[in-house]
């Protein structure tokens, strides 16, 4: 069987799902989106739903900038509730060297028209009054930053396709991409070929494999990143808290539960199973800043994949293969990113131009040298 599209989007994530969308919306008429499984089944339905503009570098500053400034007005756009609030980010720091960093990262976005402000330990636990601040050199808190659950808008944006005219493929496993001269002509999906002339590699901690698919070496690589929700307490939490020493970041969810993770791997896999270490290391890291948080039960725990780049930032337009468009690499930011991320890849597919805001993010520049983001935790 063969078949014609404009644009085939491998992944049905967030990413490829705001993608398909803002193609549609932008007059493309053959778009399919093609999940190997269901969607929000990579990371998007494993994330945390955090979303922030409090960055280390001017071009993820403003990228997140914009992304924030779309998600405020999602849930009319999409004509679905995300649950989104906006209850701010508090980083803290339990050492001098992380507060010399956070205080140049905040000098950084303050220069950026990013609303962030220094805290001192007393001023933190006026933020939130259940912090053990032993220990604590300071921190900073931006309150423009929030959370939304991340279902909603996996769903909003792929029944928003939809209604444009999106086909969305799912338990459709994209095998190959076909490269002839060096422009794509399409993939290999299922037992079928689709051909295309624009192929978006929106395949999260899976991305690797695409490029190589299509002949390219990728600097991707897919780490495992694991996650608890407690049982629901009572609303006493409203901003995302984020021990930057510690790597621990948390918040609770607007059904009462605690939901955080900790950095615990670093190894390259695509393995997604749960282990008794993260807890251990996690509830002994909350319990010492939030007191109160002890004896609370663990309610159930999973894992996700961070798609790592070299610079921790993501990989965003085109390759030396014509129509074979990226974008992957997200780290733990790509939740956060995936409104602006649709409007820009579809301009890049539907106009041939290169937003500012992404030129920064290309491929090539893992050759051309880089500058890393610091902040990597959700
Ligand atoms: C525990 C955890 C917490 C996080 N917290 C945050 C957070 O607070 N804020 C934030 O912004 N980000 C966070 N992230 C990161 C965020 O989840 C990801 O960056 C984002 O979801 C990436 O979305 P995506 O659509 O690009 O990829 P994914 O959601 O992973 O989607 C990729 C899809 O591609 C499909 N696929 C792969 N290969 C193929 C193939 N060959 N054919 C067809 N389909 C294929 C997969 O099945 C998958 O559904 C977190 C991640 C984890 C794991």
């Amino acid at each position: 069987m063969k078949m014609k599209a404009d644009v085939a989007v491998i992944g049905g994530g967030v990413t490829g799902l705001s993608i398909a969308y803002n193609l549609a919306k932008q007059g493309i008429e053959k778009v399919v989106v093609l999940e190997k499984r269901y969607l929000g089944a990579g990371s998007s339905g494993r994330c945390a739903g955090g979303i922030r503009e409090q960055f280390s570098t001017e071009p993820m500053i403003k990228l997140a900038r914009k992304s924030l400034d779309m998600y405020e007005k999602l849930s009319d756009e999409l004509n679905f509730n995300i649950l989104f609030r906006q209850g701010g980010y508090l980083f803290l720091a339990f050492n001098e060297d992380d507060m010399s960093e956070i205080r140049e990262h905040v000098r950084l976005q303050n220069s950026l028209g990013v609303g962030s402000r220094i805290v001192t330990p007393e001023e933190a636990r006026e933020i939130f009054p259940e912090l053990n601040t032993d220990g604590m050199v300071g921190g900073a808190f931006n309150r423009r930053d929030g959370i939304a659950f991340p279902f909603p808008v996996v769903w909003g944006y792929a029944r928003a396709g939809e209604r444009l005219g999106v086909e969305i493929r799912k338990f459709t496993e994209v095998r190959d991409i076909i490269v002839e001269n060096g422009s794509v002509k399409g993939v290999v999906a299922g037992e079928e070929r689709i051909d295309c002339d624009f192929v978006v590699n929106a395949a999260g901690g899976w991305s690797k494999k695409i490029y190589e698919m299509a002949g390219l070496k990728s600097f991707n690589t897919p780490v495992k990143h694991e996650i608890l929700a407690t049982e629901p307490l009572k609303p006493f939490l409203e901003p995302m808290i984020v021990n930057i020493s510690a790597g621990l970041y948390f918040n609770q969810s607007m059904r009462g539960e605690i939901i955080g993770g900790i950095g615990t791997h670093s190894e390259p896999s695509t393995d997604v199973s749960s282990s008794f270490e993260f807890v251990k290391k996690f509830a002994r890291e909350i319990v010492r800043l939030v007191p109160k948080i002890r004896g609370v039960k663990v309610l159930r725990q999973w894992a996700g994949l961070y798609d790592m780049t070299p610079d921790a930032q993501p990989v965003l337009g085109e390759t030396e293969i014509e129509g074979f468009i990226q974008a992957n690499g997200f780290s733990g930011h790509g939740f956060m990113l995936a409104p602006v991320v649709g409007e820009l890849i579809a301009k890049l597919i539907a106009t041939g131009k290169v937003d500012p805001l992404i030129r920064p993010f290309g491929f090539n520049r893992f050759r051309d040298g880089i500058e890393p983001e610091h902040t990597v935790v959700g």
